[in-house]
């Protein structure tokens, strides 16, 4: 929504402006305007944005690279959720920093996206003046780290850590490497998924300078492994850095083995390492994404054995005080001092022996 005001006259004008997004929507997917306001009316309280490469890779209405980035009216009529389910806010010592686990931090160094997911965790505020980031909240974040010398791992995120100016970036990543304690900096970020033409060497130029850098991608479904993706990724990882992904178990997007499957093993072809995959958290205007954890547990175990081990990421739920570890329930079918009965892959059951004299 683009409001333009003026305040100078005598009677305010506003003017509003429909973005060409919309008449991409209709034109190429023939929309009734019907949806088009809903998507309107979603877009008002939780702002659509799409860019070109990724509005060019959804295939129909609906598919699951449609559900990702256009508003659902669900959005606003399913209340179920909370603001900020994982509590970021009261876990953060100053803004752009959540401190939670002793050794490492969140710095959020971007307050925007090249694209707004509708699953969004901190949809409450990205997109939204709630969620500004200036020069002195940055500095002041630094000099948290600086103070603290238990920090040891920086996990860079936002909105987008790459959807930032290079001298920004710049700044930041040598303020942190000049941090004696801190080892290892984390970068996360989904430019790749969204607009990987980002991704140049002028910026690998940048980032290989500050190894050992990290960085998290996020690819949600087989769709989005692309030519484009690929080259990004390669170049990424032909600069030294170090790639995982993390991704989101998504109703209606890729609750299934063969969808999850087909990710992992694109992601492990372009030397990615699946690193976590996520319970939908518990987040307001995204309860039509959400899954039991039964089905989590359920594509975890129809993956191992099936697929290469690398490609298998930890499935977690956050929110917790933190991320827990989930893992499918019938591996261990039961312990006695004695033995521990175990079930493979293939649901056969082995058992193992234990020393009891230690
Ligand atoms: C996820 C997360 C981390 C990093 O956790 P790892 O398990 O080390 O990847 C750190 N801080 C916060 C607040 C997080 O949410």
């Amino acid at each position: 929504m683009i409001t333009i005001s003026t305040s100078n006259s005598e009677i305010d004008v506003e003017e509003e402006l429909e973005p060409p997004l919309y008449n991409a929507l209709r034109t190429k997917f023939h929309l009734s305007e019907e949806r088009i306001n809903e998507i309107k009316e979603v877009d008002k309280v939780y702002p659509m944005k799409i860019n070109d490469y990724y509005f060019s890779l959804i295939r129909e209405v609906d598919d699951p690279i449609w559900r990702q980035c256009v508003p659902d009216i669900r959005e606003l009529t399913d209340q179920t959720g909370e603001e900020d389910p994982l509590a970021e806010e009261h876990d953060s010592p100053l803004p752009l920093i959540t401190h939670r686990y002793p050794d490492r931090v969140l710095f959020l160094i971007s307050d925007t996206c090249e694209m707004h997911c509708r699953f969004c965790t901190r949809k409450r505020k990205i997109g939204t003046e709630r969620f500004v980031i200036t020069d002195d909240n940055i500095r002041h974040a630094i000099a948290y780290i600086r103070s603290h010398d238990e920090v040891r791992d920086v996990i860079l995120s936002g909105g987008d850590a790459l959807y930032v100016s290079y001298p920004r970036l710049f700044f930041i990543l040598s303020s942190l490497v000049s941090i004696p304690h801190v080892e290892i900096i984390r970068l996360g970020t989904r430019i790749r998924c969204t607009n990987p033409s980002r991704i140049t060497q002028e910026l690998c130029d940048i980032l290989k300078q500050f190894h050992p850098l990290y960085i998290n991608v996020h690819f949600e479904h087989p769709n989005e492994i692309t030519p484009e993706a690929i080259r990004a990724c390669n170049l990424l990882a032909d600069n030294g850095l170090v790639l995982g992904n993390q991704n989101v178990l998504l109703k209606d997007v890729n609750d299934d083995v063969k969808t999850m499957g087909d990710l992992y093993k694109g992601l492990l072809r372009m030397r990615v390492k699946p690193y976590y995959l996520f319970q939908a958290d518990y987040v307001k205007g995204t309860n039509h994404f959400r899954t039991t954890i039964q089905k989590g547990k359920d594509i975890i175990y129809g993956l191992r054995g099936w697929i290469s081990g690398l490609g298998i990421p930890q499935y977690v739920v956050d929110g917790c005080g933190g991320k827990v570890l989930i893992l499918p329930d019938q591996y261990t079918q039961s312990v006695s001092d004695e033995k521990v009965v175990l079930m493979n892959y293939k649901g056969k059951i082995y058992e193992y022996y234990q020393n009891i004299n230690v």
